[in-house]
């Protein structure tokens, strides 16, 4: 079969389940950022972590230890992701939830590209770069606000009014999952009755729970992602082509359209 008769199946297929479902609900990983030029850093030799091990330097303890040290990575993380903008991709499951096919978004991305495209019910169970916090006191801090913060401080790291370096709002490694938007995700998978899985590999804790909990709660799982995952043989659907392309297919099939001017964020 040509790839573009099979991205059309199975985004006719998709189509055909969100319209037998009550409640829809789309599983996103890094895989739906890629579009957006933001490298999967758990595929080796890209962007930024290239040079560096995630669990060294994005680990609770060396943000502890070595504060400089960490917003040494993460000042250039925050740069990196700044000037990013949500893909069609991200605008496809907006135009879903607009049209009432859609309940939420549960994403592992940090990048906050899917609040940017629009997207009303969002659970980011990695949190967000979005804002930052002071551990001590809980006083928090916007995007814009801690970028200044970083630009204006001598050893580069931006510290709360109390004084105390500031964390950034995703969950680093040796850090506890935050307990509210688990508890969220794992009640919406529970009551949907299909998890759309995008651009995850389905591996990680706790994304790699949901299917479970949606097949055991009697749901259907369909997945749309380059790589295979260990949900694969129990999918109702199985695409792999190109994210964009296959959503905007799923689109067209339920009778939906991107708008062609981008909203103001896109
Ligand atoms: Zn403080």
């Amino acid at each position: 079969m040509a790839a573009a008769e099979a991205a059309t199946t199975a985004a006719a297929r998709i189509a055909n389940l969100i319209g037998e479902a009550d409640s829809v609900v789309a599983l996103t990983g890094a895989g739906i950022s890629v579009p957006s030029g933001i490298p999967d850093f758990r595929s080796p030799g890209t962007g930024l972590w290239a040079n560096v091990n995630p669990m060294e330097v994005a680990h609770i303890d060396a943000f502890h230890a070595d504060p400089e040290r960490f917003w040494s990575f993460y000042g250039q993380r925050f740069q990196t992701l700044e000037d990013k903008r949500p893909n069609r991709a991200h605008a496809a499951l907006v135009e879903l939830e607009r049209a009432g096919l859609l309940d939420a978004v549960i994403t592992q991305n940090i990048d906050r590209l899917h609040a940017r495209a629009g997207t009303n019910e969002l659970v980011e169970v990695h949190g967000t770069i979005a804002h930052s916090s002071c551990l001590v006191c809980r006083s928090r801090y916007e995007l814009g606000d801690v970028r200044r913060l970083i630009s204006s401080a001598p050893d580069g790291v931006p510290r709360c009014e109390c004084g105390e370096a500031l964390k950034p709002g995703v969950v680093l490694f040796g850090e506890y999952l935050p307990a509210e938007a688990i508890a969220r995700a794992e009640a919406l998978a529970a009551a949907a009755d299909l998890l759309l899985c995008i651009g995850s590999s389905l591996e990680v804790y706790p994304v790699a729970s949901l299917p479970e909990t949606t097949l055991a709660s009697g749901g259907q799982i369909a997945i749309l992602t380059k790589s295979s995952t260990p949900f694969d043989q129990l999918a109702a659907v199985c695409a792999g082509g190109d994210i964009v392309e296959e959503l905007d297919a799923v689109l067209a099939a339920v009778g939906l359209a991107i708008p062609e001017a981008p909203r103001p964020e896109l």
